[in-house]
């Protein structure tokens, strides 16, 4: 990853907190259209944590790893889906064979808002042979898992239409991204307003998230709010290039993207990758992240 530029801290965060707190207590007094948009809702640490539980487990049983063409890949695929399909999204496993051996990815469109402008939320679902691959990808897995499944319970009814998405085989080369992207139409790829993805989000001793800047579309709406939620956090944000995971499939194809990292640890595609590898504070923060600019780009109408 290419660190870009650092983003200086933000002193004022702690009143701009303070005063969104504030405002929260309280019934809206105005009418502005930023009224409209309802409040994200706060995640907790257990509403994430157990799906990297069951990731984790599901390395257990299969040899330890969750591997492109393994039992342990199969299996965690059948572990988001299922809880996608009892929430109410529409999925659909999208095959490709890499490798003599067949993958898919896990595609889930949640009901309703605009085709035309689609925000796609995405995160590697595949480990390397070598360990479990709980930060490296569970934890962004289960963060976009975690967000999706808050969609659902939130009834949400956004502008734009919400598609989520786990790949299969990225450690292989994105392989499962690179093979989606290849399928759309050119109008398909034009549906897609931004792709966001979530590679290694509960990585320990975190002290910046990395937000990803798409250097062909410049400064997008999604990079736009991700560092704007960090900074009323006072959290520091560093800007990374798009590349080195699935978003590089979409940059191939002209697609703007962003999304974060809490960056590279020292377990990676090692077998020590496993639960103590991930900070269940990152993890939550990530998700929580990740919750918010989905609310906030899923209320915002699209420019026609
Ligand atoms: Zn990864």
């Amino acid at each position: 990853m290419t660190i870009r530029r650092t983003l200086p801290g933000l002193a004022v965060g702690a009143l701009v907190m303070s005063l969104s707190l504030a405002l929260s207590a309280g019934p809206a007094t105005t009418a502005s259209a930023e009224a409209r948009v309802p409040a994200a809702p706060a995640v907790s640490e257990q509403q994430v944590m157990p799906h990297l539980r069951a990731l984790q487990r599901i390395a257990d049983r299969n040899g330890g790893n969750r591997a492109h063409g393994t039992k342990g890949y199969a299996q965690s695929v059948a572990y988001v889906k299922s809880a996608l399909d009892r929430a109410g999204f529409r999925t659909r496993l999208v095959p490709f064979t890499h490798d003599g051996a067949p993958g898919n990815n896990l595609i889930a469109d949640w009901p309703g808002g605009d085709p035309d402008h689609v925000l796609l939320t995405g995160a590697h679902l595949d480990s390397v042979k070598e360990g479990p691959g709980i930060n490296d990808n569970g934890s962004g897995s289960a963060a976009v898992l975690a967000t999706a499944l808050q969609v659902a319970e939130s009834g949400l009814t956004p502008e734009r239409h919400l598609r989520f998405a786990w790949w299969g085989a990225e450690e292989q080369g994105l392989i499962g991204s690179e093979s989606y992207v290849s399928k759309l139409s050119g109008a398909d790829r034009r549906r897609i307003d931004v792709y966001l993805n979530f590679d290694q989000a509960g990585s320990r001793n975190t002290r910046q998230w990395l937000v990803v800047h798409d250097d062909e579309h410049g400064e997008t709406e999604a990079q736009q709010a991700f560092e704007a939620w960090f900074a009323e956090r006072s959290i520091p944000t560093f800007d990374i290039g798009v590349g080195g995971s699935d978003h590089e499939s979409f940059g191939n194809a002209g697609i703007p993207s962003s999304g974060f990292s809490t960056g590279i640890s020292d377990c990676i595609h090692e077998a020590c990758d496993n639960l103590a590898n991930v900070d269940p504070k990152t993890e939550t923060t990530s998700t929580d992240a990740i919750v918010g600019v989905l609310w906030k780009l899923a209320a915002t109408a699209p420019r026609h």
